[in-house]
């Protein structure tokens, strides 16, 4: 056995699965999972001192890649003045303010420890401003595991949510409708019938959490007007967009305006965190001010605010956006193009430095359905492949990857050797089954 798996052997012992979150334990893909004890930039250290081409990024928090030196040494300065005080500090004005300054339209900010407090606490506020209690979200689309999102949808698209996990009562479940991602006539049918009884819709602006699928045209603004027709709130869930399709997140690169957004993710540079922003009259029913009770120990650590503003610093040099784009846009085509030439059904998504591939040839892959309906066996030896040969692909198809600003052309011409060997053996593969 190997360091790893002597390490995974021992943590579960103690650790359910071994894991404390469900896709790291490897399950999906038939494998088990790397144990890391180090990341510098766009790489990856084993236990075993194997190294990796890292495309997880902590699930999207490392933009500017693992232990950037401005984010570690404004880490190490915060440290030193002590952990924890439970009671207001500079930087976390400073932090809500550099947001708020990308995405105008977060008039208040309350910073928690997670996205999944974060979409909870934003579904409790629109509640509580609308009166109503019914949430709509779509097929595809992951906000966090709180029992109000842990559901999927009925056997219609008028039926009751159905819960996703056990535990999850089924009157939590019922208040939650679940629609197909980008159907935009299901949408207006939907809210034409129970907007008035809606509290909110939440939605991910670029679902990330179904590999990666952006909004078809029109399917954001429609689903805007439809919010405003009814009364109902627009959540844009942007914990893993804000800050990484562009500077703005999605609401700025597709022109939108949500209520209320909720982020995570990149604002923690790598540390827990979650945060709540929207308009001043929306976020003014929070507690203190108002009367949706939202609180936490640990809120607004300073550790973590240090960690997120420096990062978010980062993020201002000169065409920062546009190079990484361009540096995803290579790897992207180069996938597709070394697929091709193993006459493999290939599909890939991209927006900025986030993508998502499918093995099926519906192009482009624009809902769940279709997502189901790739080729998750093909998927597994490919992933198997690229981590053999050094390449660290999300262990799941249903995952965006993501790549940092300290990928350059090395690590995407290693990332597309590694890819034309590994497309050769699932069509090997896949033709002794
Ligand atoms: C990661 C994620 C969450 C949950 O955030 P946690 O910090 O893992 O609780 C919620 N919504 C979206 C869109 C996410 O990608």
């Amino acid at each position: 056995m190997n360091r790893s798996e002597i390490l995974f052997e021992d943590a579960k012992k103690y650790i359910p699965g071994g894991v404390n979150s469900p896709v790291r334990s490897f399950e999906r893909v038939g494998a088990k999972p790397r144990f890391f004890k180090s990341g510098s930039g766009a790489w990856l250290k084993d236990e075993d001192d194997k190294t990796y081409i890292d495309y997880i990024g902590s699930w999207g928090p490392m933009i500017a890649g693992h232990a950037h030196p401005h984010v570690v040494t404004s880490v190490k300065q915060a440290l030193a003045a002590g952990l924890s005080f439970g009671a207001p500090t500079e930087i976390e004005t400073s932090l809500a303010r550099s947001i708020t300054s990308s995405m105008p339209d977060l008039e208040l900010i309350r910073m928690v420890n997670s996205g999944t407090e974060a979409t909870m606490s934003a579904i409790r506020l629109a509640r509580g401003f609308t009166g109503r209690d019914i949430i709509i979200k779509f097929e595809g689309c992951y906000h966090g595991h709180s029992d109000a999102l842990l559901v999927k949808a009925g056997s219609g698209a008028l039926t009751l949510g159905v819960p996703d996990s056990l535990g999850v009562p089924k009157s939590v479940a019922a208040q939650t409708r679940t629609l197909e991602f980008n159907n935009i006539e299901q949408l207006q049918n939907v809210l034409a019938d129970i907007g008035d009884q809606t509290a909110a819709v939440i939605v991910e602006p670029v679902a990330g959490n179904m590999g990666c699928v952006p909004p078809v045209p029109g399917f954001l603004k429609a689903l805007r007007e439809a919010c405003t027709c009814h009364g109902a709130l627009l959540i844009f869930d942007e914990v893993m967009t804000g800050f990484r399709v562009a500077k703005g997140g999605a609401q700025a690169l597709y022109g939108i305006e949500p209520d209320l957004t909720t982020l995570g993710k990149i604002i923690g540079g790598g540390l827990p965190v979650g945060a709540l922003g929207g308009r001043r009259d929306i976020m003014e029913m929070i507690a203190p001010l108002g009367g949706v009770y939202q609180a936490g120990t640990l809120s607004g650590n300073p550790i973590t605010m240090h960690a997120g503003l420096a990062t978010l610093e980062l993020l201002e040099q000169a065409d920062f956006y546009e190079k990484l784009s361009a540096t995803t846009a290579r790897l992207t085509e180069g996938l597709k193009a070394a697929a091709d030439e193993w006459d493999l059904p290939f599909s890939i998504n991209r927006v900025g430095s986030m993508f998502g591939f499918f093995f099926t040839s519906v192009a482009p892959v624009t809902n769940f359905s279709q997502v189901m309906n790739a080729d998750t066996g093909a998927f597994n030896i490919f992933f198997n492949e690229m981590l053999n040969r050094g390449v660290n692909l999300a262990p799941s198809p249903f995952e965006s990857g993501f790549v940092s600003a300290a990928h350059g052309e090395k690590e995407i011409d290693l990332t597309l050797d590694a890819a034309r060997q590994a497309f050769k053996s699932v069509t090997a593969q896949r033709l002794k089954t």
